[in-house]
């Protein structure tokens, strides 16, 4: 950790709300809303600005989320596998980005960089102008339990909680129990609204194996979506599920997108699902290749 970076976590949660990546100290502080994502209602935006604007757009929006000449190798032994092998990608805020690639491509590598879950051997990522490839662990929990949501293929819930238990699980880690169990009643009722927006408020009290995939995917949705976050990172989100199920994972993100101005970046193999974003790269050995 060289010496010129921030100690802890003051200086990056001051310049992420300046780009107002953070919902402000007080909201978080009485642990409510930020900015981005409503749980109840899926009230437009109050006007996406530049979509209105009278004037043409003539200079290219910054991304929210983008890597520059990102490399990632594993090391397997004595071998060292390259995968991503500079990476140029861009995700434009309020925009479905999707990223398709054979199985092996390093999609979730990618994804998973992004996500400051794992660290690049060289390159940039920068989220919000801020460069978040080189944070130490304590700002990458704050980024992520903040700013990122993520859903994955196979949901991660915890099998012995309840639906409503598993969308709370975020804000109790970034909270801490106290300051959670405080406020609990405003979040419990935040996590019966995300759950009744997937289509879930029937299903509060189930545990995950008394749901179907598509059921336990749309919690993993909601559990996202908790601590209102800047963006979605989505790793093959319905790559478990059948067509038709997955078809309704992609009808609420879409439905998210659209009405809530979601910046989303799903990863998936399937070109009938990569279509549907806005933007799709495709990886492929190692690098972007438009499409
Ligand atoms: P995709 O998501 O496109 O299927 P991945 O990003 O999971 O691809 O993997 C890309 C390549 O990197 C694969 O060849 C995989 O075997 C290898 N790989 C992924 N994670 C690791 C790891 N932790 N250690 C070693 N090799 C890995
Ligand atoms: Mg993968």
């Amino acid at each position: 950790m060289s010496n010129a970076e921030p100690q802890g976590l003051s200086a990056l949660e001051i310049r992420l709300q300046r780009e107002s990546v953070l919902p402000d100290h007080e909201a978080r502080r009485h642990g409510v809303t930020g900015p981005h994502i409503a749980a109840s209602k899926f009230t437009p935006p109050a006007a996406a600005p530049e979509a209105k604007s009278e004037k043409p757009a003539k200079k290219k929006k910054k991304p929210l989320l983008e890597t520059k000449n990102l490399h990632k190798s594993y090391r397997k032994g004595r071998l060292t596998i390259p995968v991503l092998r500079g990476v140029d990608f861009a995700a434009e805020e309020g925009k479905i980005t999707t990223i398709i690639g054979q199985s092996g491509s390093g999609k979730s590598t990618l994804l998973h960089l992004m996500g400051t879950l794992d660290s690049p051997d060289s390159g940039e990522i920068n989220f919000a102008n801020t460069r978040i490839d080189k944070l130490n662990i304590r700002q990458r929990d704050a980024l992520r339990s903040r700013a990122f949501g993520m859903i994955f293929q196979f949901y991660h819930l915890l099998p012995e909680l309840t639906t409503l238990e598993n969308v709370l699980t975020p804000i109790m880690i970034s909270h801490g129990m106290w300051r959670y169990w405080a406020a609990r009643k405003k979040f419990r009722k935040r996590a019966e609204e995300l759950l009744e927006m997937v289509g879930l408020g029937h299903r509060v009290t189930h545990k995950p194996r008394e749901l179907s995939g598509g059921e336990m995917q749309r919690t993993a949705i909601a559990r996202a979506l908790i601590a209102q976050p800047r963006i979605l990172l989505a790793d093959e989100p319905t790559g478990n599920l059948d067509e038709q199920t997955g078809g309704e994972i992609m009808d609420i993100l879409k439905r998210l997108n659209r009405e809530q101005n979601l910046t989303i970046v799903m990863v998936t193999h399937d070109n009938a699902i990569a279509e549907q974003g806005h933007e799709t790269i495709r990886l492929t050995g190692g690098r972007v290749e438009k499409t």
